[in-house]
């Protein structure tokens, strides 16, 4: 066939097309409902011949709409954030296990780039860590941390963070030298480290000299040094 010929056999299947859109659309959509399956089947065997074909483009697509999709799906989680939070919440608590022992791995294989992001973080957040830890959010973390820590090594603990509390309130000067000061710490008398027990009968009130000062010594050996005993 000629060119020409070829051409004109186009114009007149188009020209027949337009005239019998109607038609062959609703012949379209009778065969569409009555070949369900085989419809669904061919497309399935379609996607499963070409998958390698179709991931390719699927990533070529991505790669250069990156930006384009990211906005997008970005957009998409704002809009509906009630519902990706509850999707999140319902991943979350189906997958409990998995995601412990996953970061649990993390925490194990990533040491060094854990301590590094750490460091980093602290020098640039400097002022805000500082604030932090004074606010009074960070001294009740902070004081409930030491708190765990003595349990942990006295396993004694009997004394709830509300009594410490109340102890410290109490407290006007240091147990040890007297000084009148309202900058007092916890210090127990026998230390844990010296199997001393976290209760409330072994803890007293100290300025932070005394403290540093007696650190995990034999409370009779700091009494002499510091002149409280004699023998
Ligand atoms: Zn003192």
């Amino acid at each position: 066939m000629s060119d020409d010929n070829k051409d004109r056999e186009r114009a007149r299947k188009a020209a027949a097309y337009k005239k019998n859109r109607e038609l062959l659309l609703i012949k379209a959509a009778i065969y569409r409902a009555n070949n369900k399956d085989k419809i669904r089947e061919s497309q399935k065997a379609w996607v499963l011949k070409n998958k390698e074909t179709l991931k390719k483009k699927h990533r070529e697509y991505h790669a250069a709409n990156k930006e384009k999709k990211n906005k997008q799906s970005k957009l998409h989680r704002l809009a509906n954030a009630e519902k990706y939070e509850a999707r999140l919440a319902q991943y979350r608590e189906k997958h409990r296990e998995k995601l412990r022992n996953q970061a649990r791995e993390y925490y194990h294989n990533n040491k060094q780039k854990r301590a590094a992001y750490a460091a980093e973080y602290r020098k640039a957040n400097k002022e805000k860590i500082q604030a932090y830890w004074r606010s009074p959010k960070g001294k009740t973390v902070m004081m409930n941390a030491r708190h765990r820590r003595r349990s942990r090594i006295s396993k004694t603990s009997t004394v709830a963070s509300s009594e410490m509390l109340a102890l410290k309130r109490k407290a006007k000067s240091c147990y040890y030298c007297g000084i009148k000061t309202k900058a007092l710490t916890f210090d127990h008398i026998q230390p844990l480290a010296k199997g001393g027990a976290h209760t409330l009968d072994n803890l007293i009130m100290a300025c932070a000299p005394c403290n540093s000062r007696k650190c995990a010594k034999d409370p009779h050996i700091f009494a002499r040094q510091v002149g409280l005993l004699l023998i």
